[in-house]
């Protein structure tokens, strides 16, 4: 169950779409494949069966977990690369560490979100703390992949700490539904965290039964991924449930609703509404570096290998 919660009869209200607003029509759904990351931690990837074209200025997004681990049990990644994009960690039960080769890093844990311009290079590690290692437990969250145009893609390295009650929360406007905007904005309602393409990033909780209508920029594309329970989408109430994903098609608008009934276990729908403004330009991803040519991508990969990306701290002196 998400950390951030709020009584929504407290909360700002979101202003319902004008009657004359367009909705969005769903144009799919998807299902998220499972697979495993890293050192071997269950995700769910959320972004497979949709095209570059329209996850554009999305790249790739995991679902982490949701794992009860047991003792001993909890993995995270070895120190890895990155080029030429963002990743937008978002954490909802559990912790983990970051590090990278820029001075960056901290613990992020319930709510918390960690914004990474990898930018020219960095190299990162992304690993639970050795306490929770020992005690096990639970661990949910998201990786999202934001690309940089290529004016950008080699910005200095930088890296931004939201806590998870710096957060804008919301409420729907009948109260069903607690939003809150990490990333961007909803309505006139400002989230704290910033790309340098404009996203929009919501992770909104609602009630059995309750619906939620909300403004969407007509700029932007939109997409909604439930995390838990089930749903409708659109006007048009096509069904999804968890580890699925809809793609809106135009508009300027959004609806869901949250089924009336909901599995024991997760009593509301957990759903995540991102949309962001297309760069439409070439992406040719290879691994851990998103570039817009495939001599870019060579040339990634040479630069890392050759050190250009920075060293690993506390690591100077080769293992033996
Ligand atoms: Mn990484």
């Amino acid at each position: 169950m998400p950390a951030v919660t709020a009584d929504t009869l407290t909360l700002p209200r979101i202003a319902p779409p004008a009657p004359a607003a367009q909705q969005r029509p769903v144009r799919s759904v998807t299902t998220a494949p499972s697979g495993y990351e890293g050192e071997g931690f269950p995700v769910r990837r959320a972004f497979a069966g949709v095209s570059t074209a329209d996850l554009d200025p999305f790249i790739h997004m995991d679902q982490m977990g949701e794992v009860e681990y047991a003792p001993g049990e909890p993995k995270g990644t070895p120190w890895h690369p990155h080029r030429g994009f963002e990743t937008v960690t978002y954490i909802i039960d559990g912790i983990f560490e970051h590090q990278d080769s820029h001075g960056g890093g901290g613990e992020i844990t319930d709510g918390d979100t960690q914004w990474m311009t990898a930018g020219s290079g960095i190299l990162h590690i992304e690993k639970p703390p050795e306490h929770l290692v020992v005690s096990g437990g639970l661990f949910h969250g998201i990786q999202l992949w934001v690309n940089l145009p290529s004016a950008n893609k080699f910005n200095p390295p930088r890296y931004q700490d939201i806590r998870g009650r710096q957060a804008s929360l919301l409420s729907s406007d009948d109260g069903g539904a607690l939003l809150r905007v990490i990333a961007g904005e909803v309505g006139e309602h400002k989230g704290p965290g910033s790309t340098f393409t404009p996203i929009t990033l919501v992770h909104a909780t609602i009630s059995p039964g309750a619906q939620l209508r909300v403004p969407w920029r007509p700029d932007f594309n939109a997409l909604a991924y439930v995390l838990a329970g089930n749903a409708t989408v659109g006007t048009e109430a096509r069904p999804v449930r968890k580890g699925q994903l809809a793609l809106f098609g135009p508009g300027d608008a959004l609806t869901l609703a949250a089924g009336t009934s909901q599995p024991a276990a997760e009593p509301n729908l957990e759903v995540l509404l991102l949309g962001g403004r297309p760069i439409r330009e070439p992406v040719v991803q290879y691994g851990p570096f998103v570039m817009n040519t495939r001599e870019e991508i060579m040339q990634a990969l040479k630069d890392f290998q050759s050190g250009s990306f920075g060293v690993i701290p506390g690591e100077r002196i080769p293992h033996t």
